[in-house]
């Protein structure tokens, strides 16, 4: 299994017919193939078209506000002592964090294929709650699906979403979350398809949504490379890139123009809490491949092949899967993957706010621990740059719960 240079991660897909020949895929029921198929044709030649790009463009500037700050955190650094620490701030986006970016594509996609309505999953609310943001903006109709129970745990991106004009769908079948949400809502899709538009809020499912969504984020990383360049007038040898991982959109944004580089990948997953067995890091505690969400992945499961739980006190990095994309990654080495548990996410989240005028979500600072975990073994010369992909204000009431007092 190989990565081929200067060829764009997501057309190895096709070229092999899986990445890797071996994750990805297209495992969907005979009645998705349509609208798939169609919303690949129009993809293709959207990413083509220079109108299109523009536009494109023109929406991340004016809509999301990019391009998004690179900062050295230098108190953190010198606290630390060792490796130069750096923040990309994706948080400054419109909305806070990074999953703007693949909903307003989806919204400009729809737009072009002169569909008025915009159909979404959601698990902890938040690709909801930014798809409603987009669908919004851009005049088209928002029907959000929400697990039940989910619904009762995220009341206030419930509320939002409902701001937003979206209308919320409960979903009560299976365990009423994430997983039965995505099923439920591509059910809709294909009765609908003729007059709807779907998203998939991060780099799993169907490889299209897997395409379109690291397509979307990639504007992380062509803003970083130019950043880096300024900063250092070339890019560094001895350069580290962290991101937490749930689905993986984030880290696929903030990667993807730096695959030819020398620059070291290295992914966090959610540990879950230090007390428990469950956690959500598939590729770190060498979880089985299996099919979900119509992709082939590494995926937590039980004996049967059934999904298993999962837990973390971060709602967004809570999946039992992990894009194909990402296995692909792990197993040429080009990224390497480890998890941090709730509590340590915690420590950083509280360190990093302390010392810094940022303050990470608690994705992010899954991320941020490994940075305060290498550091200090690292030279003075190497550099670690963390995606801060979430402002920690969401996360204020667990926060507050759990430590006492909550610090931005
Ligand atoms: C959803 C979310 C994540 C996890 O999703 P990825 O697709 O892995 O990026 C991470 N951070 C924040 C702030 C999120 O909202």
């Amino acid at each position: 299994m190989k990565i081929k240079k200067s060829i764009p991660l997501i057309d190895q897909h096709d070229k092999n017919f899986m990445y890797g020949g071996k994750f990805g895929g297209n495992f969907i029921p005979e009645t998705l193939k349509k609208p798939i198929d169609d919303l690949t044709k129009l993809f293709e030649k959207l990413r083509k078209d220079k109108k299109f790009l523009k536009e494109r463009d023109y929406y991340f500037k004016s809509y999301i506000g990019v391009p998004t700050p690179f900062i050295k955190l230098e108190n953190l650094t010198s606290h630390l002592g060792g490796a130069q620490i750096y923040a990309k701030v994706v948080s400054e986006a419109n909305g806070g964090a990074h999953k703007i970016y693949n909903a307003t594509v989806h919204c400009l996609i729809a737009k072009k294929a002169g569909k008025k309505f915009i159909v979404g999953d959601t698990g902890a609310g938040y690709a909801g709650k930014m798809l409603s943001m987009a669908a919004k903006k851009f005049g088209l109709k928002c029907k959000i699906f929400m697990g039940a129970k989910d619904i009762k745990r995220q009341r206030p991106n419930v509320q939002a979403m409902k701001k937003n004009g979206a209308i919320i769908v409960p979903v009560t079948t299976g365990s009423q979350t994430l997983v039965d949400a995505v099923s439920e809502c591509m059910r809709y899709w294909v009765s609908n398809c003729d007059t709807t538009h779907m998203c998939v809020g991060s780099t799993v499912g169907p490889n299209i949504f897997i395409k379109i969504c690291a397509w979307s984020t990639a504007q992380i990383s062509r803003e970083l490379f130019q950043q880096v360049k300024e900063e250092f007038g070339e890019i560094p040898k001895k350069m580290k890139l962290l991101n937490c991982v749930g689905g993986g959109s984030s880290a696929m944004g903030f990667w993807n123009e730096f695959m030819d580089t020398d620059a070291e990948f290295i992914g966090i997953e959610a540990g879950g809490p230090k007390s428990s067995k469950l956690h959500a890091a598939p590729l770190t505690n060498g979880s089985k491949i299996g099919i979900l969400h119509g992709a082939a992945q590494y995926v937590i499961q039980d004996k049967e092949g059934q999904i298993g739980s999962t837990d973390s006190i971060s709602a967004g990095l809570d999946y039992p899967g992990i894009s194909p994309l990402h296995c692909f990654l792990k197993d040429t080495h080009r990224a390497r993957y480890t998890s941090v548990n709730d509590e340590d996410a915690l420590k950083a989240y509280q360190l990093v706010s302390k010392l810094e005028n940022i303050s990470p979500s608690l994705e992010p600072s899954h991320a941020f621990y490994e940075a305060i975990r290498l550091a200090p073994k690292l030279k003075s010369s190497e550099i670690i740059i963390v995606n801060s992909c979430g402002d920690s204000l969401k996360d204020k009431d667990i926060i507050k719960q759990k430590l006492g007092s909550y610090i931005r």
